[in-house]
């Protein structure tokens, strides 16, 4: 049976996923497997989640901005995980029931495996606290992080994430913190870069720098880690940066492959060996 999924979102012409999961279907031989993007505004979201569950062929989807928050009241049931960081990037069709899950965890997990970035005890350093940066506080914190630091613009929003999961970990302890911190007294480990700043098409000037260089001063010296979690360009200004100062890096794409293959679980089979072609 021919068995279909999409990526939703608005705008979502952009997306990696169209090639990224034809390319996995061709790897796994899973032939009669077609994916394409939809482009869906906000405003036609219910509608056209009330129209997909007539079709039998669908086994889910991914969903990127600005509906990874907003899907909650329209699916059957939410994954713990995708409930605690507030976001559903994978919808999992089975038997007509809708699941929401976030497989953006699992994504940043798997970098971090790839990469041997052994996080137990270690301290970890956030930039952001939108999405993507409460994926990676609640992935760090499972890893066995001891402190995260979630270091933000607006250090509100930062602090919410660390009211919404000091109950959840309590191994872990959780900062907000804003520009103006003191990271050099830090020691971490790890330096997880989770804003748009350095993205194709968004320019960094003096300011985004020095937050850049302030948070890497941060990090130990040795054996450190540098993570940009966007994908295009692979190497930011902030990775750039860091592999000047000498550390380790990590790229968005890494997340966004590993992401890719824990949704492909999820709608059919584990993967038994990572395909070499997406092996670091
Ligand atoms: P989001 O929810 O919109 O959050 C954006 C965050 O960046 C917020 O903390 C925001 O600060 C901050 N920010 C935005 N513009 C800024 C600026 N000019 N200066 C300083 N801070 C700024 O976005 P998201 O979903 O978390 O995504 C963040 C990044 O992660 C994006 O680049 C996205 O491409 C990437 N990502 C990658 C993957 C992957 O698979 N590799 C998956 C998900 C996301 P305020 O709170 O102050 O507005």
């Amino acid at each position: 049976m021919m068995r279909t999924a999409a990526v939703i979102g608005h705008p979502v012409s952009h997306s990696l996923s169209p090639d990224l999961f034809s390319f996995l279907a061709g790897l796994q031989a899973q032939k009669e497997f077609t994916y394409e993007a939809i482009d869906v505004p906000s405003a036609k979201l219910k509608e056209f989640i009330q129209q997909q569950r007539q079709m039998p062929e669908r086994v889910g989807f991914n969903v990127t901005i600005p509906h990874k928050e907003r899907l909650f009241d329209l699916l059957d049931n939410v994954s713990k995980e995708a409930r605690t960081v507030g976001a559903v990037n994978v919808i999992e069709i089975k038997n007509s029931r809708w699941s929401g899950h976030n497989t953006d965890i699992l994504g940043l997990q798997d970098s971090l495996l790839q990469s041997d970035a052994d996080l137990d005890a270690q301290n970890v350093l956030i930039l952001g606290a939108g999405g993507a940066a409460r994926a990676a506080a609640f992935a760090v914190a499972v890893e066995g992080a001891k402190r995260v630091v979630i270091c933000n613009r607006n250090q509100a929003r930062a602090e919410v994430i660390v009211q919404d999961f000091k109950n959840i970990f309590s191994g872990t302890e959780f900062i907000s913190a804003d520009y103006s911190f003191d990271f050099a007294a830090e020691n971490a480990k790890l330096v997880i870069q989770a804003t748009p700043l350095g993205m194709s098409g968004i320019k960094t000037d003096d300011s985004d720098l020095r937050i850049f260089e302030s948070l890497l001063n941060g990090v130990k010296s040795q054996q450190a880690f540098a993570f940009d979690l966007i994908y295009r360009p692979e190497e930011t200004v902030f990775l750039k940066m860091a592999k000047r100062k000498g550390f380790k890096t990590i790229t968005g794409l890494s997340m966004l492959i590993g992401q890719a293959l824990a949704t492909w679980e999820i709608w059919f089979s584990p993967i038994t060996s990572r395909p070499e072609v997406f092996s670091s």
